[in-house]
């Protein structure tokens, strides 16, 4: 049986989002009913603690367009993303918040632009509203850091907000890795991509769910997932330090010699160069350790999410089932040509 996929799905992750879900929903079926597209809306629980997951049941109740996804616990946003992706079986999929940082209404550009034969637009922010100036100029920082050390060219500025091609789509399905930076892998997958230029909203209502520990997760998942360049450093510093210390030899040997037995005798210098080297071997350990633990994830090979119900899926039987959800792609009935999994 086969049956007709919706040219464009849109994916938006919610964790405790009570108070946007319902302008989200409008302003979505506005503009994706302005586009003359067939289309669904994936919103995706991720654990949410208050109204949302009733607010969601409701909206799908009044309309089969919207899809509903329960994890059973929170996994973060990067995960609930994923189970998006899985589902979706769009022409195109959009990503975008659901706090409205994101304005639905770039999604017209970006169909545009994927109707003009790209197949990732994602949106550069070319200006941010209500952020604190720490998550300014971390975010530059970030980005700019990132962009040097990694082999894939991940665009500066550019959050997950974007289309996807099914062919991009695809890809993505396949790869499952465990500590997911979707932006990166989006990049890495190649085909055409381009972007669009946007001013990043405030947040219309609540807080940001990315307190400083889980930035620096995220940060971390990031470099592990695409570069090397920490385990590749250890390299330059031992050539300097051993360097220094060639150096150091004949010239201590020298000054003694010349100036007595005191010269360079103190405990303090000792000390001082104990410590140093400890921070430099510690913070290299961190950073190994990051790239171990993320090995030991991986090995374990855990379902990536777990699905507690879905709502609004029944029609499609062509879709994977909820009770499947996390397991590999692979494992699921493979897609024919015409995208509707066989
Ligand atoms: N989110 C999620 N799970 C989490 C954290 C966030 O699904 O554990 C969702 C959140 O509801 C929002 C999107 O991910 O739709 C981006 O989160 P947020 O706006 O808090 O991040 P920021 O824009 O501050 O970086
Ligand atoms: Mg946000």
């Amino acid at each position: 049986m086969t049956s007709t996929h919706p040219s464009i799905s849109v994916i938006a992750p919610i964790y405790n989002e009570e108070g946007n879900i319902d302008l989200l929903y409008e302003r979505i079926v506005r503009v994706m009913e302005a586009s003359g597209e067939s289309w669904e809306l994936i919103l995706v629980n991720d654990g949410s603690r208050d109204k949302s997951p009733e607010m969601m049941d409701a909206l799908a109740a009044k309309d089969p367009r919207i899809r509903v996804i329960h994890f059973a616990r929170n996994f973060g946003h990067q995960t609930a993303v994923t189970a998006g992706i899985d589902y979706a079986t769009g022409d195109a999929t959009v990503l975008i918040d659901a706090d409205l940082q994101d304005p639905p209404e770039l999604i017209h550009e970006m169909i545009e632009r994927w109707r003009a034969g790209y197949q990732v637009v994602y949106a550069v922010r070319e200006q941010r509203a209500g952020e604190s100036w720490f998550k300014l100029f971390s975010a530059k920082l970030f980005y700019r850091v990132l962009y040097r050390i990694t082999d894939v060219n991940i665009p500066v500025d550019t959050g997950d907000f974007r289309l996807m091609d099914r062919s991009v789509v695809r890809v993505l399905q396949q790869m499952r890795e465990h500590n997911r930076f979707i932006r990166g892998m989006t990049s890495w997958a190649g085909f055409k991509q381009t972007g669009v230029l946007y001013k990043r909203e405030a947040r219309h209502s609540g807080e940001t769910k990315y307190p400083l520990r889980k930035m620096i997760r995220f940060a971390m998942d990031a470099i592990t997932s695409f570069s090397y360049f920490p385990l590749q450093i250890m390299l330059y510093v031992a050539v300097v330090l051993g360097f220094l210390a060639l150096l150091a030899i004949p010239v201590v040997a020298i000054l003694r010699l010349s100036l007595g037995n005191d010269f360079f005798g103190g405990q303090a210098t000792t000390i001082i160069v104990v410590l140093l080297m400890s921070a430099f071997q510690f913070f290299f350990m961190f950073f190994l350790g990051q790239y171990v633990a993320r090995i030991y994830d991986e090995t374990r090979d855990r379902p990536l999410y777990v699905v507690a119900r879905a709502e609004n899926f029944a029609d499609d039987p062509n879709r994977p089932s909820p009770l499947h959800a996390g397991v590999p792609v692979r494992n699921i009935a493979p897609t024919n040509e015409t995208g509707d999994r066989a």
